[in-house]
């Protein structure tokens, strides 16, 4: 806490892991002699710079960008970039520190990195956002490569801005790589790649259910943001027979409880991709539902939850809300949903509760395999992407499943997350000794 004072996310990411690597070093002393856990709290560099831009009035605002570099003890950094205004030095290194045990959990060989800026991208002109990239990748070009560190997207960063920057290093640097992933279809992107996150929660919440003889369909959901994961979350329930109820945004949540079929889940992509509009417009067209302003979902009875939105977005109180309502099973999609007291109620009460590292690796597992298919300039289609997605997320269960179950046969998936991410890149710094 000395060493990284007024990081709150930072130390709350940290604990969750430590508690069960510490237990796990002192039965394997090999780690501990090389004090592999405490390397692995300091990230290997990050990089803040400022970045200036022009609004659309000539007035010119500044911004402070990041880039955490983590690990690259498996592989080249990777990790999303995150435009919010929220957006901290101590929220990247969280993100940063929990993309290193995920990307080492999808068995492809990617370290860990996170990046962003406080740019508030709400309300701002095509333009804008352009002008803001364009200046944003001017400087993080000069820290990041194919085989150095891949950045994608993450909140406040989709195609078009991962576009905006990869225009931009082209341009820069006079080579076309693959430095980004996330493209679009025509200049290197992978199919499966903007579904993968979605699907891949979907995908591990089946494969909890499945391990325990459940079955998906019929089960009532609850999904929380409307953004990227959450759109692909509910696509996903949807085909595997389940029923979603809720979708939110920051400003308050939709409940719908005759269910959000395909003709809505469109309306929701027009609304938050193409009119930027809130989800509280829902309603215009679909008055039987209610918005509740300024909520969140979890006090809707429920039989699995998907957080989709950011970080911390459930507290105690809500997850004893949710268990009490008859929630069995959560699977997060946002990074670290749950604050602590929050997965103290979920696993005390021996819900299914599936952790974002390994839940929502599927985005960064396609990612990878957007990268091995631009070093092979060549594209895979829809349908081998989406087995090896598959794939993918059935062999982190089974990861889980190794290293989480407690002597009674209960998976702790927590536990099994935590130590099988941390295995393969701790036996990587072993090897390289002490640098
Ligand atoms: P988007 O920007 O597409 O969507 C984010 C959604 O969450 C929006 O509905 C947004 O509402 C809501 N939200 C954001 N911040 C807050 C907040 N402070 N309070 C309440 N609601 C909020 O992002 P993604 O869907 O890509 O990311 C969602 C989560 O999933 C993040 O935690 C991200 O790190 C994680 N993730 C994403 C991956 C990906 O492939 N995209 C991969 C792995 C993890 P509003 O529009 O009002 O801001």
């Amino acid at each position: 806490i000395r060493r990284n004072p007024g990081e709150p996310e930072f130390h709350q990411a940290v604990h969750e892991v430590a508690q069960h690597i510490i237990p796990f070093v002192e039965k394997n002393p090999k780690y501990e002699a090389a004090q592999i856990l405490q390397r692995l709290t300091e990230p290997d560099r990050i990089v803040s710079f400022r970045v200036c831009w022009e609004d659309d009035q000539g007035q010119v605002r500044t911004q402070r960008g990041y880039r955490v570099q983590h690990s690259n003890a498996i592989g080249p950094y990777k990790g999303g970039i995150r435009f919010h205004d929220n957006v901290t030095q101590s929220i990247l290194k969280f993100l940063a520190f929990e993309q290193t045990f995920k990307n080492s959990l999808t068995g492809l060989p990617m370290g860990g990195g996170k990046g962003g800026s406080d740019f508030n991208p709400k309300g701002k002109s095509d333009r804008e956002i352009m002008r803001f990239c364009q200046a944003f990748m001017t400087e993080l070009s000069r820290h990041i490569g194919p085989f150095t560190d891949v950045p994608a997207g993450d909140i406040g960063v989709g195609g078009r801005e991962i576009s905006y920057m990869f225009g931009q290093y082209k341009r820069i640097r006079n080579e076309f790589t693959g430095v980004l992933t996330g493209k679009g279809l025509a200049f290197g992107g992978s199919e499966i790649r903007v579904e993968a996150t979605g699907y891949g929660v979907v995908y591990f919440m089946e494969d909890m259910l499945n391990h325990k003889g459940l079955k998906f369909e019929g089960k009532v959901c609850c999904v929380s943001g409307s953004g990227n994961v959450a759109q692909y979350a509910v696509e996903k329930i949807t085909t595997l027979g389940g029923k979603v109820v809720t979708v939110s945004d920051s400003s308050g949540t939709v409940h719908d409880s005759e269910g959000i079929n395909a003709e809505k889940l469109a309306h929701i992509k027009e609304l938050k991709e193409v009119k930027r509009a809130r989800i509280s417009d829902y309603i215009l067209k679909y008055p039987h539902a209610e918005f509740i302003a300024g909520r969140r979902p979890w006090h809707i009875p429920c039989d699995l939850a998907f957080p989709c939105a950011t970080q911390n977005e459930i507290n105690a109180e809500e997850a004893a809300m949710l268990v009490a309502n008859g929630c069995i099973g959560v699977s997060e999609g946002a990074n670290m949903p749950s604050e602590k007291g929050a997965i103290d109620v979920f696993q005390n009460a021996r819900i299914l509760f599936a952790p974002s590292k390994a839940a929502n690796a599927g985005g960064v597992a396609v990612s990878g395999l957007e990268m091995t298919q631009n070093s092979m300039r060549l594209s895979w289609s829809r349908d081998e992407l989406n087995q090896r997605l598959r794939t993918i997320m059935g062999d982190i269960h089974k990861r889980c499943v190794q290293y989480g179950a407690d002597e009674d046969g209960h998976i702790d998936y927590l536990k099994g997350a935590n130590v099988g991410g941390f295995v393969k890149v701790a036996d990587a710094m072993l090897a390289y000794g002490v640098i």
